[in-house]
């Protein structure tokens, strides 16, 4: 039956920046859909875990900060001790500095990208030879922005990072599609989460933003988990390389 496709009874889904936010929302789609959640987080998982097992899930959580060297080993090796096996990637932790491009100093441009780009590389390169390729296949779903497609305005790391995300996206679906592993992303619009706060209580940007998005609204967690499911199932087996914009139609505008 085509739903039995989308189930993901008897996986283990791994979602980086699971405390809250986007990241929040893909731990619950995926414990609805039957994965075993592990969230990988700076701050406590609580929340989430909460929400996880309201909905009958399992959820174990990682404490780390990603930022720092050998992250991707720490989570690797965190991973074969909780569950000993990963099916399922998403990296979605991510960090955004507003400041004008004349501003912008090495450092700040550092943090974003090592966390937003490089990690996501080396995250990935680290699930696929620890879990994916011993286990013949895996589902990797990058978390890239309307900025992989657009240039943006006063977050110029951001938008490298992002637009990275979707070249990186394509680069390893190369690699490893034959490998049953599928790498794709998805690219949330203007979502209501701490990364938009400040542009939430702007009044004028808040405006010129609402009004081009055709939905009329801004996102939320709950609007992308359709896209993560299907992405991060069986349903997708033949989707490759994709970067799939949830965004209300701010693209198509
Ligand atoms: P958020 O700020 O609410 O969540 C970001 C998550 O990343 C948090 O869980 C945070 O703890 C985690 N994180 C940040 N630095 C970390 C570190 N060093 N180590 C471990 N975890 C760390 O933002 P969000 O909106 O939920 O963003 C999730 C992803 O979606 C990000 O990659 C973001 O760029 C992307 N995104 C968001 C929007 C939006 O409108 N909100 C739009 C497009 C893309």
């Amino acid at each position: 039956m085509i739903l039995d496709l989308f189930r993901l009874n008897g996986k283990v889904a791994v979602i980086t920046g699971a405390n809250t936010g986007l990241g929040q929302g893909f731990c619950v789609a995926f414990a609805e859909a039957g994965a075993t959640v592990i969230g990988i987080a700076r701050r406590s998982c609580a929340e989430t875990a909460a929400k996880v097992e309201a909905v009958g899930g399992t959820f174990f959580e990682v404490l780390t900060d990603l930022s720092a060297p050998d992250a991707s080993k720490t989570v690797a090796n965190a991973c074969k001790k909780l569950t000993g096996r990963v099916d399922i990637l998403v990296n979605n932790a991510g960090i955004i500095h507003r400041e004008d491009a004349v501003n912008v100093t090495e450092a700040s441009w550092d943090l974003v990208t090592n966390l937003n780009e490089k990690l996501v590389f080396f995250l990935s390169q680290a699930m696929t030879n620890e879990f994916f390729i011993p286990q013949g296949g895996g589902k990797i779903i990058n978390i890239a922005s309307m900025l992989s497609f657009q240039g943006g305005i006063r977050v110029p790391s951001y938008t490298a990072s992002k637009s990275a995300v979707m070249g990186l996206t394509k680069a390893l679906a190369n690699e490893w599609a034959s490998l049953n592993i599928n790498v794709n992303a998805i690219a949330p619009g203007y979502m209501a989460t701490n990364n938009t706060t400040a542009l939430r209580q702007d009044s004028d940007r808040n405006d010129a933003i609402l009004c081009r998005i055709p939905a009329g609204r801004w996102g939320t967690s709950n609007d992308l988990m359709g896209a993560a499911v299907f992405l991060a199932s069986d349903a997708s087996s033949y989707v490759n390389g994709f970067t799939l914009a949830v965004d209300g139609g701010w693209l198509a505008r």
